[in-house]
């Protein structure tokens, strides 16, 4: 009897946290999302998501701990000039702290002050790439050349030469994986995302995130106008909650910068 009751609970367990080790399936959704777009972001979570789960693909981070009610918001492809500042804007009278991955090409002479602030405000200033390629198309020479012109670039203007990395349109295979671990930086993804790049309407992004929250939480969200006009709402029904926020590297112990 003993036996067969702790076999069960052994197996219960396998079930449970085996497949997954504490890594969420990616969510978002909307009622106003196209069901071709809806298809297509569906094959694309298992496809990327699976090999993490299972440890094939090793070294990514796709959330934090699932214990505590602690999130990250992330916003991708950011400088400019404009949204950029709305969301710092945003940011700084709710006293949140989040992280950007921001596109190397884009930092030019006009929106270099969006980078420097982002740093001097206490957010992370992190690599998108270097022209938001779609890093399953380059070679290894190509990605390792993505990397580095996009973190020096980040270093010039901040200081600090990022080692942390989410890829464009979240295009990753075994040699994109291999090769960024190979050279000394980290795979961020996300868990949640905001939808902010499809939905045009900023309360569906906004109940989007609200409804589909968990503990641990890595958000996406971009430079956008409907993430800036979703944020307020996002930051402040997630405080009214219990939720805090933090930046990717304090929620997974991880160092953001070369030392
Ligand atoms: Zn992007």
């Amino acid at each position: 009897m003993n036996t067969l009751f702790f076999s069960l609970i052994l197996l219960f367990q396998t079930l449970l946290f085996a497949d997954t080790n504490g890594i969420y399936d990616i969510r978002g959704s909307s009622k106003l999302l196209d069901t071709n777009i809806s298809q297509f972001l569906n094959k694309w979570r298992t496809d990327t998501i699976t090999p993490v789960q299972n440890g094939t693909y090793k070294n990514i981070i796709v959330n934090g701990d699932t214990t505590k009610k602690i999130i990250a918001l992330s916003f991708d492809d950011a400088p400019d000039e404009n949204n950029t500042h709305k969301i710092l804007d945003i940011l700084k009278k709710h006293d949140v702290k989040a992280s950007f991955f921001m596109i190397g090409s884009t930092m030019n002479d006009e929106n270099t002050t969006a980078v420097k602030r982002c740093s001097d405000e206490g957010h992370l200033v992190l690599n998108h790439s270097f022209n938001h390629a779609r890093f399953t198309n380059l070679n290894e020479t190509e990605i390792v050349a993505q990397l580095e012109l996009t973190s020096t670039r980040i270093q010039t203007l901040t200081g600090n030469y990022p080692l942390l990395f989410r890829p464009p349109y979240g295009s990753i295979n075994s040699q994109v994986v291999d090769t960024i671990n190979a050279s000394g930086s980290t795979i961020i993804l996300w868990s949640l995302d905001s939808l902010d790049w499809t939905l045009k309407d900023p309360y569906a992004v906004a109940n989007n995130v609200i409804s589909n929250v968990r503990n641990g939480d890595i958000i996406l969200m971009h430079r956008n106008p409907t993430s800036v006009a979703s944020l307020e709402m996002v930051i402040e029904t997630l405080h009214s909650i219990g939720y805090t926020f933090t930046t990717v590297d304090k929620m997974l112990g991880l160092t953001a910068y070369k030392q």
